[in-house]
C-alpha cells in the first residue's frame, strides 16, 4: 500500500494533477467554442495511444492525440485519427442475430438480447455441468484478457487463450524465460540515451508511436539505426543501414555476432558476473539424468566456482569471485563446467563464423563482421556513465550508473518462425554478452517487468482439475518449469483443444489459437461442443489455410447430419467475415462506446520511467441494440452463477465491467487499476477499491502514469530500491534479484526427458523434436517448412508485412483509410522479377505446396532477392464487412492465408501444427513460394475468392459518397 504522500507519491501528485489543471482550463475553453472533448484511449491498434474526441452534437467531429499521454506524447497515426470512421462504419453489427441457414452463408435473424443471452447461458451452462472442457474460449485482439482469462478460470475450461499463439508468443516466451521480460509492450530501446539500435522484423502495431516518438529521437541525436528484415518499408525505411536478411535466418546472423564478440573478447564479464548465471556451474555428465542441470547443494542452492578460494560455493553469494571457464570436480567426483565455459564452446565453432553464415543470412561476412565491431566499439568505448548512485540486491552501493548504449528491439519478424523462439532468446544473449539490459542506453524493462524467470504461475488443465461444474483452481495460462508442469495425460495426450503445453508446444504460454478450429474439428484430442470466440477473424485473415478452415466451420457429422463442431457464439463489432459461421452473434461496442481498462495485469502501456494503465470512456451513446463484450461476460458468469460473479444467494456481485473495473481485486489489494486506489484515493498499487476511480481516471485524461526516481530507472532485475518497491506495488512476491538466464535449465529438463529420465517422458514420437529443440542454450536451424520443400519447385520466401495505416481487418473497411489502399499487390525484387520475365503491374501465380492465389505484382529494390511480401489483412471475402461485392478489396486484393498450411508436411503419422516445436507459435513467415505469370485472359480479378456474403439483416448500404462532416465544415471556427 503506497499513500500519495510518500515521496514517489508526491511526484504522482505533480505530475498528474499539475499538468491536468492546465489541460482542464484549456479543455473548458476548447468546449466553449467548439464542442466538448472527452478523452479515452485509441483502438486502432495495439500501441492504445491517448486520445482527445472532439464533439458535435453528439457526434465525433475529430480525434487528436493527447499531449500529456505517455504512450504517445499526443503523436496521432492515420489509423487513430480515422477512427471516426470506424466508429461510423456501415459494417457496424446492431443487434443480436441467430442463424437461421446453413453456416457460411450468413443467414440470420436479429432476435432479442433477452433471447440471446438465455441461449448463450443455456448452451455453456449445459457444458458446465457435464464437462467445462467442451467449451472453448478464445479471443482475438481484445485488450480485457485480465477479464476474459478469469472468466475463462471460473467457468473450469482451460481450453482458453487469446491470440498470442498465432502472433508472437516465440518473442514473449523467449523474453520470459531469459530475462524476466520481453520485448514487445514489455520493455523499449533506451531511446534518450542508446547511441546504436538494432531492429529485429517490428510490426508496427505494437509500441507504434513510442517507436516513431524514438526514433526521431535518435536521428536528433545522431545514433546509428540498424535494421535487420527481409523488406525495408516502414521503420526499416528510415534506417541508416538496412540489411536485408533472407528470412528465418535472423538467429543465424545473431550467433555469428556472438561469435565475434567471443573471438575479440568483447563481452562485459562484469556484468556477466553480477547479473547473469553465466557462473553457475552445469553439471557435465553425459547420458546420466542430471546431465546439464545446475550443480546445487544439499539444500539445492545453485552452486558457482570460487577461483579464489578454489571451491564450490553457493552462487546466490555477493561476495564470491566465481569462476566463468573451465572445468572443476565437485563433491562425488562429479564434473562441472560454468555456463558461460558452454557459451564460449558452443559459439566459437566455426560453423557461426560470418564466413560460415553469410551465403545462407544473405548478409556478407564483412558486414557481419562490421556490425560486431560497431556494437562492441559503441558498448564499451562509448560507454555511459550517470553520476546517479544507487545499491544493487546484496547491499552493495554504486557511485554511477554505466551503460553500454546499445539496444536493441524485436517483434514479428524474427518470432513467426518455427525456428522464432529460438532466434529471439540468441537476441537476448547477444544483449546481455553486452551488458546490454536495463542499463542506460541499452533496452529496459517497462513494469510490471522484469519478474522471476520462470514467473512462478503453472498452468491449470491437469488431469484432475478440470472437474463437472466448478472452476479451475489456477489459471489456465501459466509458465512450465518442468515436463511435471504439461497438460497431458498419463500417455502423453493433450488436455487442452489446442495442445498448448503438450508434448507438440510444452511452452506454448499463449496458446495455439491457430489450432483451435482444426482440432476440434477433428476431434483431437476430444471433441468440444461450443466454440466461443471474441473479435478472431478465424474464417479469413487469422485463419492459416483460410478455405479448408472455412470447410472445417461448417462441415457435418455424415452419421449425425449435425455440425462437428455444433455450436459457435461470435462477438464482434462488425460483420467480419467470422460473423457468417456464427450461431449466434452478439454484437459489441466500438470502442468509442464503452468503458475499459488498459490494465497493469494484462498487457501493460508502461514505459521504463514507470508504470501506467488507462482507461476507456463512452464518449457516444451507441444508437444501435448494442452491448460491450465485457458486459455480455459478466452478465454471462451471473446467469451461469460462476464463483467470483454471484455471492451465496446467486445475487451478482458487479453490476457492470465499469463496476468490476474498479471493485474486482485478484489478490487483495490488487486491482485492475493501479492508480487513485483506497477509499480516499490516495493511494497507489496495493490498497482496497476506490469507488470514484474512474471518475479520477476521466479528471487525469484517462491514465495513470508513476515515475520512477532516478535511483530505481535502471538494474531494475538487480536494484534493491526498484525491486522493493515493485513488491510492494504487488509486481513481484519477493524483492529478490531476477538472474538472466543465458542458459534455461527449463529447456534441458525437457530435454532430458526426451533422453528418457525423469517420472514424466514424451511419447516415442516427440522424442527426437523434443530433444533436438529444448536447447538450453540458443540454437539455429533451418525452418521445417523449409527443411521439408523442395527448393526447386519453390525456391521463393514469402511474407507478409503490416501496413501503417492498417490494423488487421478493421482498416480495410475504414472509409479513409481505404484511400490509402483498397488492394494489395505482391512485391518482388527487381532482378527476381527480370529473372522471370516479370514486370510491375502483372497478374501472376503464387504457388505454395497448398495451393495458389492470383495476384497484381509490382517490383522494388529494397526486398531480398529470395523473398516475395505483401500487405497483411487487406482482402476481403465479397459481401462482408459491408463492402460492396465489387470492391477492390474483394476482387483484387489477394490473402497469402490461402496457400499456408496450418500443418507441417510430413511424411508419416498424425502431422503437427505448423509452428515453433517449443512454443507452438503459428510459422506464418516460413512459407516458401514459387511465381509465374498468369495467362493474359486471366488478368483483373485476383483467386480464389469465396461465395458472396448477402447484406445482413438490419445493415443499411454503404453510401455510395461519404460526406460526413460536410456539416461540421459548414459551422468551423479556427478554436
Ligand atoms: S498508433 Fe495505434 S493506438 Fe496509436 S493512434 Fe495509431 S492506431 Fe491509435
Amino acid at each position: 500500500m503506497r499513500r500519495l504522500s510518500a515521496k514517489t507519491g508526491v511526484l504522482d501528485l505533480v505530475h498528474n494533477y499539475g499538468v491536468a489543471k492546465a489541460e482542464r482550463r484549456a479543455v473548458r475553453g476548447m468546449q466553449g467554442e467548439s464542442g466538448e472533448i472527452k478523452y479515452t484511449t485509441c483502438y486502432m491498434c495495439a500501441c492504445r495511444c491517448g486520445i482527445k474526441v472532439h464533439l458535435e452534437d453528439g457526434r465525433v467531429r475529430y480525434i487528436e492525440g493527447n499531449p500529456r499521454h505517455p504512450v504517445n506524447r499526443g503523436v496521432l497515426c492515420a489509423k487513430g485519427a480515422a477512427g471516426i470512421m470506424q466508429h461510423y462504419s456501415p459494417a457496424r453489427l446492431r443487434k443480436p442475430l441467430k442463424r437461421t441457414g446453413p453456416r457460411g452463408t450468413a443467414a440470420f435473424q436479429e432476435i432479442e438480447w433477452e433471447e440471446a443471452l438465455t441461449l448463450a447461458a443455456d448452451w455453456l451452462g449445459a457444458v458446465r455441468r457435464s464437462d467445462p472442457r467442451q467449451l472453448a474460449f478464445f479471443t482475438g485482439r481484445d485488450q480485457s484478457q485480465a477479464l476474459t482469462g478469469w472468466w475463462a478460470t471460473q467457468f473450469g475450461t482451460p481450453n482458453y487463450a487469446a491470440h498470442g499463439g498465432l502472433c508472437s508468443v516465440n518473442m514473449a516466451a523467449a523474453g520470459f524465460y531469459t530475462l524476466g521480460g520481453s520485448f514487445w509492450e514489455f520493455g523499449e530501446p533506451d531511446w534518450e540515451r542508446a547511441k546504436y539500435l538494432m531492429l529485429f522484423g517490428v510490426a508496427e502495431d505494437h509500441d507504434s508511436n513510442p517507436i516513431k516518438i524514438g526514433l526521431t529521437k535518435l536521428k536528433e541525436r545522431g545514433a546509428k539505426f540498424v535494421s535487420v528484415n527481409p523488406v525495408r518499408t516502414g521503420y526499416s525505411a528510415v534506417a541508416d543501414e538496412w540489411l536485408g536478411i533472407r528470412p528465418g535466418t535472423d538467429g543465424l546472423f545473431v550467433l555469428a555476432l556472438v561469435h565475434e564478440l567471443l573471438r575479440a573478447d568483447r563481452v562485459d564479464l562484469d556484468y556477466l558476473v553480477r547479473y547473469t548465471n553465466a557462473p553457475w556451474l552445469t553439471v557435465r555428465n553425459p547420458g546420466a539424468a542430471d546431465d546439464g542441470l545446475f550443480a546445487r547443494d544439499g539444500e539445492g542452492r545453485v552452486l558457482a566456482w570460487d577461483g579464489r578460494r578454489q571451491e564450490a560455493v553457493r552462487a546466490e553469494d555477493a561476495e564470491i569471485a566465481p569462476a566463468l571457464v573451465g572445468e572443476v570436480t565437485l563433491a562425488q567426483g562429479r564434473r562441472a563446467v560454468p555456463v558461460f565455459q558452454r557459451i564460449a564452446e558452443r559459439y566459437l565453432e566455426p560453423r557461426y563464423a560470418p564466413d560460415a553464415v553469410a551465403a545462407r543470412c544473405g548478409i556478407p561476412a564483412e558486414t557481419i563482421r562490421r556490425i560486431a565491431a560497431e556494437l562492441a566499439h559503441v558498448a564499451f568505448e562509448e560507454e555511459i556513465a550517470i553520476d546517479q548512485p544507487w545499491v544493487d540486491w546484496a547491499g552493495r552501493r554504486h557511485a554511477r550508473m554505466i551503460g553500454r548504449p546499445v539496444s536493441m528491439h524485436a517483434m514479428r519478424g524474427i518470432s513467426a518462425h518455427s525456428n522464432g523462439f529460438h532466434t529471439c532468446r540468441a537476441i537476448h544473449l547477444l544483449q546481455i554478452l553486452l551488458g546490454a539490459v536495463d542499463t542506460p542506453g541499452s533496452w529496459r524493462y517497462e513494469a510490471p517487468y522484469p519478474r522471476p524467470v520462470p514467473f512462478g504461475a503453472k498452468p491449470a488443465g491437469k488431469p484432475g482439475e478440470v472437474r463437472a461444474g466448478a472452476p479451475l483452481p489456477a489459471g489456465p495460462l501459466g509458465m512450465p518449469e518442468g515436463p511435471e508442469d504439461l497438460l497431458v495425460e498419463a500417455d502423453g495426450t493433450p488436455c487442452r483443444i489446442d495442445k498448448a503445453f503438450s508434448w507438440e508446444a510444452p511452452l506454448a504460454l499463449h496458446g495455439l489459437m491457430q489450432m483451435v478450429i482444426r482440432n476440434a474439428w477433428q476431434g483431437d484430442p476430444y471433441p468440444i461442443s461450443t466454440l466461443f470466440m471474441y473479435m478472431a477473424n478465424m474464417s479469413w485473415n487469422s485463419a492459416m489455410n483460410t478455405e479448408e478452415t472455412m470447410a472445417m466451420l461448417s462441415d457435418r457429422d455424415e452419421r449425425t447430419g449435425e455440425y462437428k463442431i455444433p455450436r459457435i457464439i461470435y462477438a464482434d463489432a462488425y460483420f467480419s467475415e467470422m460473423v457468417a459461421y456464427a450461431d449466434l452473434v452478439l454484437p459489441d461496442t466500438t470502442y468509442l462506446e464503452r468503458w475499459d481498462c488498459i490494465s497493469l495485469l494484462d498487457r501493460p502501456i508502461s514505459n521504463a520511467q514507470g508504470p501506467a494503465d488507462a482507461i476507456r470512456q463512452p464518449v457516444v451513446e451507441p444508437d444501435r441494440d448494442v452491448r460491450p463484450f465485457q458486459d455480455v461476460l459478466i452478465e454471462l458468469g451471473v446467469r451461469l452463477a460462476l464463483p467470483g460473479f454471484v455471492d451465496r444467494e446467486g445475487k451478482a456481485l458487479y453490476k457492470d465491467y465499469p463496476d468490476y473495473i474498479v471493485r474486482h481485486e485478484r489478490k487483495p489489494g490488487i486491482g485492475l487499476l493501479a492508480g487513485w486506489r483506497g477509499s480516499e484515493g490516495d493511494e497507489v498499487g496495493r490498497a482496497s477499491a476506490n469507488p470514484r476511480q474512474l471518475e479520477r481516471y476521466v479528471s487525469n485524461g484517462g491514465f495513470w502514469q508513476h515515475r520512477l526516481p532516478p535511483e530505481q530507472l535502471y538494474y531494475k532485475h538487480a536494484n534493491k530500491a526498484y525491486l522493493e518497491w515493485a513488491q510492494e506495488m504487488g509486481f513481484i512476491d519477493e524483492a529478490k534479484p531476477v538472474v538472466l538466464q543465458l542458459y534455461s535449465e527449463v529447456l534441458q529438463k525437457f530435454r532430458l526427458a526426451a533422453l528418457g529420465h525423469g517420472a514424466v517422458q514424451p511419447p516415442e514420437r516427440h522424442r527426437a523434436r523434443i530433444a533436438a529443440h529444448f536447447d538450453p542454450l540458443p540454437v539455429w536451424y533451418v525452418p521445417f517448412e523449409e527443411a521439408a520443400v523442395d527448393a526447386t519447385s519453390f525456391p521463393l520466401h514469402a511474407v507478409t508485412q503490416r501496413p501503417m495505416p492498417l490494423y488487421h481487418s478493421w482498416g480495410s473497411q475504414n472509409a479513409w483509410l481505404r484511400q490509402i489502399y483498397t488492394h494489395n499487390l505482391l512485391y518482388v525484387n527487381r532482378a527476381t522479377a527480370r529473372a522471370h520475365g516479370l514486370a510491375d503491374g502483372d497478374w501472376v501465380w503464387l504457388i505454395s505446396p497448398y495451393g495458389r492465389v492470383k495476384c497484381q505484382m509490382r517490383t522494388m529494390a529494397g526486398v531480398n532477392a529470395a523473398t516475395v511480401w505483401t500487405w497483411n489483412a487487406v482482402a476481403r471475402q465479397r459481401g462482408a464487412w459491408n463492402l460492396a461485392p465489387d470492391a477492390p478489396e474483394a476482387v483484387r486484393g489477394f490473402l497469402l492465408n490461402h496457400i499456408i498450411s496450418d500443418l507441417l508436411p510430413q511424411e508419416s503419422g498424425p502431422r503437427l501444427a505448423n509452428a515453433d516445436p517449443v512454443t507452438g507459435q503459428a510459422a506464418w513467415y516460413d512459407l516458401r513460394v514459387r511465381i509465374e505469370r498468369a495467362p493474359a485472359q486471366e488478368a483483373g480479378l485476383a483467386e480464389p475468392r469465396a461465395a458472396v456474403l448477402p447484406r445482413l439483416p438490419g445493415l443499411a448500404p454503404p453510401p455510395d459518397i461519404l460526406r460526413y462532416g460536410a456539416d461540421f465544415k459548414a459551422s468551423f471556427r479556427h478554436d
